[in-house]
């Protein structure tokens, strides 16, 4: 058994730094070993277990689903996708949704449509897309470039043209790197594998100001923070703008993959049949399990239990890097998606695998931060539980200094 799970496991392409541990079954905010050790979930499978592991509503639809119907291709229409298509529109205030099945191609997606736009208005040469540094927008060979950080870049060859990076958080950066070639800013209302790092006041209406001003597209990569996470159904909502283009993946599906990109109906029109698909993208399987996230994150009192308990989670985390300077720097972030600034002394890494060692699972980001982004339906009883538990691992970790 040894030796085959060994083989079994040479045969994965060494893509990923894997922790050794495999759960057999997820459970509310809980996975649980084959051994039967229950761990509570605050990665989500990186923001992507929004109502957490097998939510009874999301396990009756996809059951459902998969005894009905699970694919026919966008040859033919498909209700559910219409509908989805629809209450999403609604949600952003925009019009068009087209679907795919993750970050990446959903941004991908948004680029195109971006270019596309201009072209068609006559502004042939505005094909450059602003990005902000620290950002990540996937693995693709576009969404490389589009993302910042020139270590997901070595040795894969010449960067696509036509992305340009300027400081996240600096306006007058951003309005001086705007020119004729400018077809649209690309931007995470909070960065999520950048270290959860939250637009400082201001930025996004300075950015969306500075937008209309050259006649540039925004789009919103709200992949991480779109579908509650940041208390509100987008994150771009709370800052008081309005994207052109909202990419959505992650939370979308609960778990199933499936991303959407949101469009105003002229970017939506610029477009028109042949000029993208997707095979997969919008299948009735994705749509019915991602309308039933929607009904959920939906019903009353859902996203005000997540301000309520991410308040709840804040307020803990700064009395904690309070209690600790010298081990945390900041607390960032919004809503469920928070990050523990780190001081260098201490490896986000070896926080991570502390915790895990206690039963909890969360995850790393840029620099030196933890990322805590736990199922929205976590309760205030779960997050005292992981609250114990980092104060015991910042206690043990000033001894040691
Ligand atoms: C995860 C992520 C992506 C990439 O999504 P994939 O589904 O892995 O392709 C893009 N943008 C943001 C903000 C993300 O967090």
């Amino acid at each position: 058994m040894e030796t085959q799970n060994s083989e079994y496991q040479a045969a994965i392409m060494p893509t990923y730094g894997r922790i050794d541990l495999s759960f057999v079954r997820g459970e509310g905010c809980y996975l649980i070993t084959d051994d039967n050790i229950s761990y509570l979930d605050c990665a989500s499978g990186i923001a992507v277990n929004t109502l957490g592991h097998c939510h009874p509503k999301l396990v009756e639809t996809l059951s459902n689903q998969a005894h009905t119907l699970w694919h026919t291709s966008n040859l033919y229409r498909i209700p559910d996708q219409e509908r989805l298509a629809f209450r999403l529109a609604q949600a952003c205030k925009l019009d068009h949704v087209f679907f795919c099945n993750s970050g990446a191609e959903a941004n991908e997606a948004s680029v195109k449509m971006a270019r596309r736009f201009q072209y068609r208005q006559n502004k042939q040469d505005k094909t450059t897309i602003l990005c902000a540094s620290g950002a990540f927008h996937g693995r693709t060979l576009g969404m490389l470039s589009a993302t910042a950080n020139p270590a997901y870049r070595e040795g894969f060859g010449p960067s696509v043209a036509g992305f340009e990076h300027v400081a996240f958080g600096n306006l007058n950066e951003l309005r001086a790197a705007i020119n004729e070639k400018t077809a649209a800013i690309m931007i995470e209302p909070v960065q999520g594998e950048g270290g959860a790092n939250a637009a400082p006041d201001g930025y996004l209406q300075g950015l969306r100001e500075a937008a209309d001003e050259f006649g540039v597209l925004v789009i919103a990569d709200e992949v991480q923070t779109g579908m509650g996470r940041t208390g509100s159904l987008f994150a771009f909502q709370q800052y008081g703008i309005q994207p052109d283009i909202v990419a959505l993946a992650k939370g979308l599906g609960g778990g199933i993959p499936v991303g959407a990109v949101v469009a105003r109906a002229d970017i939506g029109n610029a477009m028109g049949p042949g000029s993208h698909g997707s095979t997969f993208g919008g299948n009735p399987l994705a749509m019915a399990v991602a309308n039933s996230v929607v009904d959920v994150l939906q019903e009353d009192g859902f996203l005000q239990h997540v301000q309520e308990i991410s308040s709840y989670l804040n307020t803990y985390l700064v009395k904690l890097s309070e209690q600790y300077p010298s081990l945390i720097k900041e607390i960032k972030g919004l809503g469920l998606l928070r990050g523990i600034g780190l001081q260098e002394c201490f490896a986000a890494a070896d926080l991570s695998s502390a915790l895990r060692d206690k039963h909890i699972l969360t995850v790393q980001a840029g620099l030196n931060t933890l990322r805590i982004i736990p199922p929205l339906i976590i309760t205030k009883s779960e997050i005292d539980i992981l609250c114990n538990a980092l104060t015991i691992c910042f206690e043990e970790k000033s001894h040691e200094l």
